[in-house]
């Protein structure tokens, strides 16, 4: 085992073939001889919900700039998607989403989102992904353990987990990315090493969500539209959402804050979406015919791993996805930001020349910490609307809330509010744009007229 920092790119492994995993391993395509793909489910030969990403089965949509990201990877995603009869174009224009009181205003723009099944659009990249020459996907066993040089500064590998007599093969590989999701065993993993676990900022949400598909009849009207319901929090705590997927389906998920969970029974899932303030999720719950089960799922909370603090970590790992930021799901970035830690990573790796490996952990901590700001920031300062939202609020907190209140009531009317709203929500866009003072001057004029 060589013991000094590595200047091969002959082999790097990914953990976790869920989005994270994919993206990461069709990025590192570009720079290692070979890839090796790991995940611990195993793989289906279709669109699936695997036991490793139960989230699967519940409403995704698909930002923006995560669409941008993905297409440029995979050139033909959007179009198959579209083929397939999910919903692709323009976000602003197709958007049915109540807020405060009111529609946003809809209107032409330059945002591309998608909505689908999230195994659908899962499959799809894993289809190329496993097409590429130099990738090979191993599924159906999970890793058990990183290997290291004997001084542990290095990684090296990593273990696969074995059966009862057999331990696991070893891997050797210059580069291990863990993108196992919110499960990750990296901060348990560094510890035996002998490292720190990284820091954890933690905002407890306790959100609940149930999902069931209907019959969507491509042809009737709004059949092409994305629907939200979201609340005026604290006051409310209940969402909605509607999404066109392929297959001529709707997929229609219920949620709640702190406990105020959707039931899974049939009268008690329509009777909590009859109770949202806008009539057109139980429009669809009660009128289109239901073609699932309604399943759910728990979210405790927000959990962001800060790597980007740790002073010591090894060289040859890295942690992204899920397992350095898992989001309140009801903002949909998730996806997004893991394509944006992807790209961050290919970019970092195109740079770097022989002595790659050298302080690669640390630089690309400090762009996952830049890429997981702003989302973060959305995601935790609407949380802290609610009262038993328990953990450190970022000053400045209230008032931005009440200010970002009223930027909402403005997108009831105005476009150009509208616009920059939509483009920091889908994340090509920092949130600070939103206080620009021609924004500001235009939230304001519509809360003096209105
Ligand atoms: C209810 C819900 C709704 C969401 N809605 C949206 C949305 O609308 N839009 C959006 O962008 N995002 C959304 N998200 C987030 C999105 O699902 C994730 O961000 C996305 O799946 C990327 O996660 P990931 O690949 O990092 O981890 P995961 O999807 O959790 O996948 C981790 C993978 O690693 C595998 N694994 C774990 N341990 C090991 C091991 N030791 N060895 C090998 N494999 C291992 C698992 O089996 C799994 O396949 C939502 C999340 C939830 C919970």
């Amino acid at each position: 085992v060589k013991e000094e920092t590595t200047s091969t790119r002959d082999h790097a492994i990914v953990i976790g073939g869920s989005m994270a995993g994919l993206l990461t391993a069709r990025v590192l395509a570009n720079h290692f001889a070979r890839v090796t793909l790991i995940e611990r489910d195993p793989f289906g030969d279709g669109p699936e919900s695997r036991k490793g990403q139960p989230q699967t089965r519940h409403l995704h949509g698909l930002l923006a700039q995560g669409a941008d990201i993905m297409v440029g990877y995979f050139p033909g995603l959007l179009d198959d998607l579209r083929a397939a009869g999910a919903f692709v174009g323009d976000a602003a224009a197709s958007m049915r989403w109540f807020v405060n009181g009111g529609y946003r205003t809809r209107f032409p723009s330059h945002l591309t989102g998608a909505t689908m099944t999230r195994p659908f659009l899962e499959w799809l990249i894993r289809s190329r992904v496993a097409a590429l020459p130099n990738l090979t996907l191993r599924h159906g066993h999970g890793v058990a353990e990183l290997v290291a040089t004997q001084d542990r500064r290095r990684v090296t590998g990593v273990r696969l987990t074995g059966s009862d007599n057999h331990p696991g093969d070893v891997l050797s590989a210059e580069l291990v990315v863990d993108a196992a999701g919110r499960g990750s065993a990296a901060p348990r993993w560094l510890k035996a090493l002998g490292y720190d676990e990284p820091e954890e900022t933690v905002l407890r949400v306790d959100v609940g969500y149930a999902t069931r598909i209907f019959r969507r009849d491509p042809n009737a009207p709004g059949a092409w539209e994305w629907i939200f319901v979201t609340p005026v929090a604290p006051r409310e705590r209940r969402i909605g959402g509607a999404f066109p997927v392929e297959g001529h389906r709707w997929i229609l998920t219920l949620g709640g804050w702190f406990g105020d969970h959707p039931p899974t029974d049939e009268a008690g899932f329509r009777g909590y979406a009859r109770e949202l303030p806008a009539p057109d999720i139980y429009q669809i719950a009660s009128t289109c015919e239901p073609l699932s089960d309604i399943v759910s799922y728990k979210f405790a909370a927000s959990i962001r791993r800060h790597y980007e603090r740790m002073t010591r970590f090894p060289e040859g790992y890295l942690v992204l996805g899920d397992a350095a930021c898992s989001f309140n799901p009801v903002y949909g970035q998730g996806m997004t930001s893991a394509a944006m830690q992807a790209a961050a990573l290919d970019q970092l790796l195109a740079r770097r020349g022989a002595g790659w490996s050298e302080g690669l952990a640390p630089e690309f901590f400090q762009r996952v910490a830049k890429v997981v700001d702003p989302p973060w920031q959305l995601a935790v300062g609407e949380d802290f609307r609610f009262p038993e939202a328990v953990g450190k609020r970022p000053p400045g907190t209230n008032l931005i809330n009440s200010y970002v209140s009223q930027v909402h009531k403005a997108t009831h009317r105005d476009p150009t509010v509208g616009l920059a709203f939509l483009e920091v929500m889908n994340l090509l866009k920092p949130p600070a744009t939103l206080m620009r003072p021609s924004i500001v001057a235009r939230v304001l004029k519509d809360r003096l007229v209105h």
